[in-house]
């Protein structure tokens, strides 16, 4: 019999939901006693495993086997949740990493090093800057002084919640020191989204996370007034954020596959309902896979802008608001990844990530990373309705263990 117990994942995930959430969900937000108590709840499931146990500078929880090489796989997830969040975001990755740790220790001294790790405030609840503990690890942590200027809701700054905890911003990087011997990354995650659900999927392998390109376009018109002025003598400039939102449709189909583009807002001044809008300011988020994909996007939303600007006898302004260019898992463990799946699922099915996980910092660190997603129920996530089928789950279970044995035997080789 095989000492992987899939179905102890979900009891001790119940034990954890028990333990740190209540009637409105979980409450294991960073820097807080919750979130440290289920540090330690987990600290002691894993003490049976003879596993070497620390904290490194930014706070990210190891577990470590030795192997009979120096070269590591590692296994990650994170404690810590929204608040109000879900059950599983985070915490199956931990817990399900748990379970395939115990395995592997229970077999004796694996043929390459193995370690478990907690990433500290993958979500940023607290503080509005999400994983902080990868990013310190990963080399990419480089707003300290922004940082520093955090605050809370209740005027704590940001070096102060850490410092409660033992962390020293300055210091925050040394955690990289902790990637210096990383052969694999290996994350399992609930989905957050409505994909394997609709294909009727229990699990899929993450081909990466999208790049994504956000702008605030200003469109400027003239006021008017809506009775005096005739149709054909405006200048509107809510027509040219209208003419867009719809052409955004064509943008992403004319790109091809997997490119999604939202106008998420638009704000109009003057805003009343006597005046022609004489200033629109219109939010756009698009994402893809591909960099020159993305590119494509908003070189086509961009071209668009002009004619209806054009059209419509206005101005346009593009100013971008944030970026970051896609992170693509690797080839190899992808194809792990997909193999271990259909071992356990009879079918895999690969999709990009939306969101961005700890997965994306170690991978954007140079190390080979890839992510298992397990189907979400209604796609439903950071709310305490976020829930996985229970069977799904210890398929998730089963499928990240074969995944690491697959990966150990790769490193090995
Ligand atoms: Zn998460």
């Amino acid at each position: 019999m095989s000492p992987l117990d899939p179905s102890r994942t979900v009891a001790e995930l119940k034990e954890l939901r028990e333990l740190t959430g209540d009637e409105d969900g979980a409450q294991r937000v960073a820097w807080t006693d919750t979130w440290v108590q289920a540090q330690e709840w987990m600290a002691e499931k894993l003490k049976g495993t003879g596993a070497e146990m620390t904290f490194d500078e930014a706070r990210n929880q190891w577990w470590t086997l030795r192997g009979r090489s120096e070269k590591e796989l590692l296994i990650g997830g994170h404690l810590d949740s929204v608040p109000n969040g879900g059950w599983l975001d985070g915490a199956l990755n931990v817990v399900a990493g748990s379970e395939v740790f115990r395995r592997i220790a229970e077999e004796g001294e694996p043929p390459v090093t193995v370690r478990l790790v907690s990433w500290a405030d993958e979500e940023g609840a607290r503080f509005g800057r999400s994983l902080f503990g990868s990013s310190a690890a990963a080399g990419s942590m480089n707003d300290h002084d922004e940082l520093r200027e955090l605050t809370d809701r209740d005027g704590i700054s940001l070096p102060d919640a850490i410092g409660a905890h033992g962390v020293e911003l300055g210091r925050a990087t040394e955690a990289g020191e902790q990637l210096a011997k990383a052969a694999a990354y290996l994350e399992l995650h609930i989905e957050q989204g409505p994909v394997l659900e609709s294909m009727d999927l229990p699990l899929g392998a993450v081909l990466g996370t999208y790049g994504v390109e956000r702008h605030r376009v200003t469109w400027r018109g003239q006021a008017a007034h809506a009775g005096s002025t005739p149709m054909d003598q405006r200048r509107d400039a809510l027509a040219g954020a209208a003419k867009l939102a719809l052409e955004l449709r064509e943008i992403a189909a004319r790109t091809g596959e997997g490119a999604v583009c939202t106008s998420g807002g638009v704000v109009c001044f003057p805003g009343i309902v006597t005046s022609v809008v004489e200033t629109a300011e219109q939010l756009l988020d698009q994402r893809h896979l591909n960099a020159a994909s993305l590119a494509a996007l908003l070189e086509d939303a961009k071209a668009c802008c002009g004619r209806f600007a054009e059209e419509e006898r206005i101005d346009v302004e593009f100013e971008r608001i944030w970026n970051i260019e896609p992170i693509l898992f690797d080839d190899e463990l992808i194809q792990l990844a997909d193999a271990s799946i259909q071992e356990v699922a009879g079918q895999s099915h690969r999709l990009p990530s939306g969101p961005l996980h700890d997965a994306a910092e170690v991978s954007r660190a140079g190390i080979p990373t890839v992510m298992v997603f397990v189907q979400s129920l209604r796609g439903l996530s950071h709310t305490k309705l976020e829930d996985t089928k229970e069977e799904h789950l210890e398929l998730s279970v089963e499928a990240l263990d074969r995944l690491a044995s697959k990966t150990i035997a790769w490193l090995a080789s």
